[in-house]
């Protein structure tokens, strides 16, 4: 007859029965069930008791993929809408909703932790891990997880409340819990007594015009369950317009519908004859694959990257490069207008469609 043993008892004890010690030495040397937790350093994580256990378990569910944001569930369920509840443009997935959204990255911006460099993170793996490792005695950490915990239940209201999100809400919830942390307090702050901290402005990239005889087309690509729209707009050493292109596709996949838009600026290129440019866009991951060895290419990217780097050849010279989103308002704001309108068309350099003259006109203010 077989016999139930608590597995995380040391061997060499005889008695392997669970106990309260023995669970949390588990914890402390947990061996992660995947390969981007495996090495996130938990002994730390659990040792540090000044965050509360509910924050604690979030961000664990985190590192763990665990957590009910749209792309997971619409992976189960293929009904299932999986854009952002915030910015209602990208995907919901963990690194969007968190990393890469306006929305959070404003909420970031403002707190304390001043986070503007949230667009060089790649992952929320190698953020907790990077805050859990400052010598500040977990001050980043804590302060870095009240906010993500905010952001996610803010974003639980928004998906099933309908409020709208309100950064500086989120701000002033993160403060709260935060000092209360700080100080290990039982009390709880009456958090309408703390002042509603104000947003700032996030434009802190701007576009910049290439030299001399290059042309610079800026891509961009959106991406929900239906459609996706990509763009690409080509401008000179002036900033002056010289054409641009949309297309509209199916995939499944937000770094296909980015690869795509790449691709599109290749097409404009070739359709404008071009023999020296520069194409520009905000998805830094893709680059990787275009210049990195073919092995490393995943293998949905594998017939699109293999169809880019056959179509470059033709070039004298091409390149690309990534920058913040905020130097990529124009092809951004063309692929808001495929979005909505469905339009795969060509523009010509003597009519820009309307949807990007404001952000032409403000990007040649600035050559
Ligand atoms: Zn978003």
């Amino acid at each position: 007859m077989g016999q139930i043993i608590w597995a995380t008892t040391n061997i060499k004890s005889s008695n392997r029965t669970f106990t309260t010690k023995s669970c949390y030495r588990s914890l402390e040397n947990n061996v992660a069930s995947t390969s981007s937790s495996a090495s996130f350093d938990w002994r730390r994580f659990w040792k540090n008791r000044s965050l509360c256990l509910r924050i604690q378990t979030f961000i664990w569910r985190i590192l763990h993929n665990g957590l009910a944001v749209l792309s997971n569930i619409a992976r189960f369920n293929s009904s299932v809408l999986s854009i952002c509840s915030f910015c209602k443009d990208y995907e919901e997935t963990l690194e969007h909703l968190f990393l890469q959204c306006s929305f959070s990255k404003q909420v970031c911006f403002a707190s304390r932790l001043n986070i503007s460099c949230l667009r060089d993170v790649s992952s929320l793996h190698y953020l907790l891990s990077d805050w859990l490792h400052q010598p500040d005695d977990c001050y980043t950490f804590n302060l870095g997880c009240c906010i993500l915990w905010h952001i996610w239940k803010v974003r639980n209201k928004s998906v099933f409340d309908n409020i709208a999100p309100n950064g500086s809400l989120v701000l002033r919830n993160v403060i709260k819990d935060f000092e209360e942390f700080g100080s290990r307090a039982v009390i709880t702050l009456d958090p309408t007594l703390l002042p509603l901290p104000s947003l700032p402005s996030l434009r802190v990239a701007y576009w910049i015009p290439p030299l001399q005889p290059y042309i610079k087309i800026n891509v961009d690509g959106a991406f929900n369950s239906h459609s996706v729209p990509a763009s690409a707009v080509a401008r000179d050493c002036f900033g002056i317009f010289k054409g641009c292109g949309t297309s509209c596709f199916s995939t499944l996949s937000f770094l296909i519908s980015e690869a795509t838009a790449y691709l599109l600026g290749v097409d404009l290129a070739k359709r404008l004859h071009l023999t020296n440019c520069i194409i520009e866009g905000d998805v830094a991951a893709i680059l990787k694959f275009i210049s990195g060895p073919d092995i490393d290419i995943p293998w949905q990217l594998k017939a699109i990257i293999g169809n880019f780097k056959s179509t470059i050849s033709f070039f004298n010279d091409i390149s690309f490069v990534s920058v913040p989103r905020d130097a990529n308002t124009v092809a951004h704001d063309l692929v808001q207008f495929t979005f909505v309108s469905n339009v795969t068309d060509w523009w010509s350099s003597i009519a820009p469609p309307s949807c990007i003259s404001n952000s032409l006109r403000q990007d040649r203010a600035l050559v």
